[in-house]
């Protein structure tokens, strides 16, 4: 018997697969029937492959639907503006307006209802517990407040967990520092480049992490958590345990985080369907298999997405976890974005495998950029790693030709590699911007 402790929402968290399937398709089918009477985008959609909502009689059936992506929801809101007509709930019911971050290109702009921001509270709620946050804690929320989805999710969850929140966002960090001593946070939340970026700065200052009472705190918004070495510098540097946690403006927030266990990221699969399918053919993956996750919000009224294209790598483990929970995790979190693939000589590579070579090495900073350029005679693609060394004395081309070793091992072909003084990458409150394209385009 686990203890009761474990569990913030017993029941649904303990689910059988074979329960947590029928309410998935209970509340499958009332979703495609909804957006399939009351949004034209996904009638039109459904119309052009001949598809009714009555077709979808099991989860299998959800594979019939055409997965929709970010561009397609871009154009949506191009051709109908502002919102797209995949906004399905009607305008009294609509409470905030969340674009996802437009990294990639324009925002797409999502509605939250009242009821959308009732069941992110309570599935937050749901992950924070899971990673340890307990009424009383101290909880500074680094993520950004506003229109960025995390902030306000964990604001909603931490308010119904009893905790007292500082909600600073992704900024002041000399603020944040003070706050890490008094009243002394127990917990945070941050972007894995914010965390680390804190843990130099409290190095910098003198402030120990045993002289702070936080204990954990939950790092997503960006890859990083799941690399080993990004880990245990976040780790170490504040003292704390550090989980992994994930979600998207598109889909929801803060939608899947580790449990105590740290064995993938669990979701929240009462509220989102979750899919991992082949990059070239759009079939779904076998449990097991790495593929592009597609999600679908089961829940969500204002603006819900089926099968949604995330472009994030995965790769999904739906046996029970050790912790008790039943709920699909994806192994090792986010693979890698599909977007940030680098092919180069003929092999691919994506960025986070670099930050795991980059991160091995005691004699470099955290912060690290991969410059794509064109060599100017032969009009080939150049990738260069770039990264910054503590010391001076580490700038030798003996450690060049060492760090280049370790990334040959890692990514099959040779990158060229630059050393920089410490400090001269700049440093993010949000999201670290890894490729740095300088590539001539014809
Ligand atoms: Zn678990």
């Amino acid at each position: 018997m686990k203890e009761p402790e474990e569990f913030y929402e017993p029941e649904i968290e303990t689910i059988s697969r074979e329960a947590i399937g029928k309410l998935q398709l209970e509340r499958l089918k009332r979703q495609v029937k909804r957006c399939y009477y009351d949004s034209e985008f996904y009638r039109e959609r459904f119309d052009k492959v001949g598809l009714k909502p009555d077709d979808i009689k099991s989860l299998d059936d959800v594979e019939k639907i055409p997965i929709v992506t970010k561009e397609e929801l871009r154009q949506e809101q191009i051709n109908h503006p502002p919102l797209g007509r995949y906004t399905v709930a009607p305008r009294r019911d609509w409470r905030e307006l969340h674009p996802s971050t437009g990294t990639t290109g324009i925002p797409i702009n999502t509605i939250w209802t009242q009821r959308d921001v009732e069941c992110l509270t309570q599935w937050t709620a749901r992950t924070m517990w899971s990673f340890g946050v307990r009424s009383g804690d101290i909880i500074q929320n680094s993520f950004s407040y506003g229109l960025w989805v995390a902030g306000m999710s964990v604001h909603y969850a931490a308010a119904r967990l009893g905790c007292f929140v500082l909600p600073i966002g992704a900024t002041m960090t000399e603020r944040q520092l003070d706050y890490f001593v008094n009243p002394g946070s127990t917990a945070m939340v941050a972007t894995p480049s914010y965390a680390l970026y804190l843990a130099e700065r409290m190095r910098q200052r003198g402030i120990s992490p045993d002289q702070i009472p936080m204990r954990l705190g939950a790092f997503g918004g960006e890859g990083g958590t799941e690399v080993p070495a990004t880990r245990k510098k976040i780790e170490q540097g504040l003292g704390i345990d550090a989980y992994d946690y994930y979600g998207l403006a598109e889909i929801g927030p803060t939608c899947a985080s580790e449990c105590k266990r740290k064995v993938g990221i669990h979701w929240a699969e009462d509220h989102i369907l979750v899919e991992t399918v082949n990059k070239d053919t759009r079939e779904r993956c076998a449990p097991g298999e790495t593929g592009v996750l597609v999600l679908t919000s089961l829940t969500r009224e204002g603006t819900p997405l089926i099968r949604y294209w995330t472009n994030d790598y995965a790769r999904l483990d739906f046996e029970k976890c050790d912790c008790g929970r039943t709920h699909v995790r994806a192994v090792g979190g986010i693979l890698g974005r599909a977007d940030d693939m680098i092919i180069y000589k003929g092999e691919n590579f994506y960025p986070v495998q670099v930050e795991k070579v980059v991160r091995s090495f005691k004699e470099l900073s955290d912060e690290y950029k991969i410059r794509l350029t064109t060599h100017e005679r032969t009009g080939a693609d150049v990738v260069t790693v770039v990264a910054e060394y503590i010391d001076e004395k580490t700038n030798t081309a003996e450690f060049k030709s060492k760090l280049k070793r370790a990334l040959r091992e890692e990514l099959i072909v040779t990158p060229e590699v630059d050393l920089v003084k410490s400090g001269t990458i700049e440093r993010t409150e949000f999201k670290a911007k890894r490729i740095e394209d300088k590539r001539i385009k014809d």
